[in-house]
């Protein structure tokens, strides 16, 4: 079990994220959606620790996340991957080797991050993008790749670190709907197939019912609806 109590974030006198409680069970998909500023963004890099909540607690597997540390905390980071809205690709480097920085969490001392990728991290790789069905755009430059393909890069990027929950920030809020699809299509596929837990900010309603089991709507930093995407007619 994954669980969230009362966590709350403020920036200066303003409640970003006001004391959401919230259970996610191991291998579900689901949506976050709310208008801009409500603070869904927040919540995710809370989880992943990219910021921390001004108070409450995160339990995963009865380990409060908020008190790791040091290779505890890597560990953590690796088990929740990230996906954003930009990619956060480095577009000087090839494909493979973006994929392959999914594996930096793993090494333990800045000089491992300076020695060569293993062969089996290689393979790996590769696997991962053919998964995705980009594996010749494998020696591109990533920065080449049109958006659908950067966030398809990023999600074999994710893959590679072995991740019991993917957090996806707004994953096609830049993409056109045909790669939006074929984006929210690979989210779907690793979460049926390999039961990892998916958590993804959304901002069209739609997008959401069609691809989530479950649908969390926060407003005012508050959650003001959790349930099935059938019980949400009278709310939209
Ligand atoms: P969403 O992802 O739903 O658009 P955010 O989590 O990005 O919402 O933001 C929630 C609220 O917190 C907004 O009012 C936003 O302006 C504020 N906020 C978010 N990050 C920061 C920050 N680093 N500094 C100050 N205010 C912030
Ligand atoms: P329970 O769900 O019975 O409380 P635990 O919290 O002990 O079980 O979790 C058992 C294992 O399942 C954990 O070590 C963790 O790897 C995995 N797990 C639990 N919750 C989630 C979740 N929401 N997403 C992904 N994996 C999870």
């Amino acid at each position: 079990m994954f669980a969230l109590k009362d966590v709350t974030r403020r920036f200066g006198n303003k409640l970003a994220v006001d004391a959401v409680t919230l259970e996610i069970s191991q291998g579900q998909m689901v949506g976050i959606i709310g208008r801009s500023g409500a603070g869904k963004s927040t919540l995710l890099r809370m989880i992943n620790r990219l910021q921390e909540p001004s108070s409450g607690s995160i339990h995963f597997a009865g380990v409060e996340v908020s008190g790791l540390r040091g290779r505890a905390l890597r560990n953590w980071q690796r088990d929740c991957a990230m996906i954003f809205q930009q990619f956060n690709l480095v577009p000087r480097l090839d494909v493979l080797t973006n994929v392959m920085l999914g594996r930096l969490n793993h090494r333990s001392t800045l000089l491992s991050l300076l020695s060569v990728f293993t062969r089996e991290e290689r393979i790996h790789a590769i696997a991962a993008l053919e998964r995705l069905g980009i594996e010749q755009t494998a020696l591109q430059p990533a920065g080449t790749l049109s958006g659908g393909q950067q966030q398809r890069v990023a999600i074999a990027r994710a893959l590679m670190q072995n991740p019991k929950m993917v957090l996806a920030d707004e994953p096609i809020a830049s993409l056109d709907p045909l790669n939006a699809k074929i984006v929210m299509d690979a989210l779907r596929d690793i979460n049926e197939r390999e039961g990892i837990t998916v958590i993804t900010n959304l901002h069209t309603l739609d997008t959401a019912r069609n691809y989530c089991e479950r649908i969390i709507g926060m407003a005012g930093g508050r959650v003001v609806f959790d349930g099935k995407p059938s019980e949400l007619t009278a709310e939209a």
